[in-house]
């Protein structure tokens, strides 16, 4: 990206910032406007090999952070980059650089763009056979019916396959996070964020694209065999 400030002007930027933050007032974060911060963010990037990506700031009370995927920037918002400590500041940039670096949109795109596929192949395989003689044209239309198994399927792979892998990356970016600050920096923004907002329910945790703040944080301590707050250590491990 040439200008940081060219996205200020970019509408489906502002448009994120809106639909993330509930405001379009977003400011590049510099040394300038936050200097520890920045120099904490560069310096944890350069200890990693990880790259450092540019962070814009969204005037908001709201605990988040979004991957503005086109411009491969970050925003957060003034809550977290003002009021969080600055080791979970960075874990939350960390996460979000992870959904960039890992090119989970296209991932995604994929995903869906294979279960969609199913029924056309198997109307294929079915026209292909009956093509080379293997079907009698006169045999039932098997494609419909394979067709009206498999849309189905898809659909539901569609419905709950999608949501699953996106759990699946929110896990995997808390991990980028964790890389980058510390786990325990990755958790206590997890925890930042989740405070105030509501258990999901069980629908949520199934169809829904978010994994709980108590499932990730679990992932972490798995991950990075951290126990969790509170419990002694298990005698011989
Ligand atoms: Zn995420």
């Amino acid at each position: 990206m040439s200008d940081p400030n060219e996205l200020l002007n970019d509408r489906q930027f502002l448009a994120v910032a809106e639909k993330t933050f509930k405001t379009r007032k977003v400011t590049p974060m510099t040394r300038g406007t936050h200097p520890d911060l920045m120099e904490l963010y560069s310096a944890l990037c350069k200890k990693r090999g990880i790259t450092e990506r540019p962070v814009f700031v969204a005037e908001s009370a709201i605990v988040n952070a979004v991957a503005y995927f086109p411009a491969q920037a970050i925003i957060i918002s003034s809550q977290v980059a003002d009021h969080l400590p600055q080791q979970q500041v960075c874990a939350a940039m960390g996460h979000e650089g992870g959904h960039l670096s890992r090119r989970q949109m296209l991932r995604n795109f994929f995903r869906l763009f294979t279960a969609m596929s199913v029924p056309l192949d198997i109307a294929g395989v079915d026209a292909g056979l009956r093509k080379a003689g293997l079907l009698s044209p006169h045999s039932p239309p098997v494609s419909f019916a394979k067709f009206m198994v498999a849309m189905p399927l898809t659909g539901l792979a569609a419905i709950l396959g999608v949501p699953y892998a996106n759990r699946a990356d929110e896990r995997d970016c808390d991990v980028a996070g964790a890389e980058l600050a510390g786990a325990e920096a990755m958790q206590g923004y997890n925890l930042a964020a989740a405070t105030g907002n509501r258990e999901p329910s069980i629908l949520e945790r199934i169809f829904g694209n978010y994994p709980s703040f108590k499932d990730r944080n679990r992932h972490l301590e798995r991950r990075f065999k951290i126990l969790p707050k509170g419990e002694p250590p298990l005698p011989g491990r």
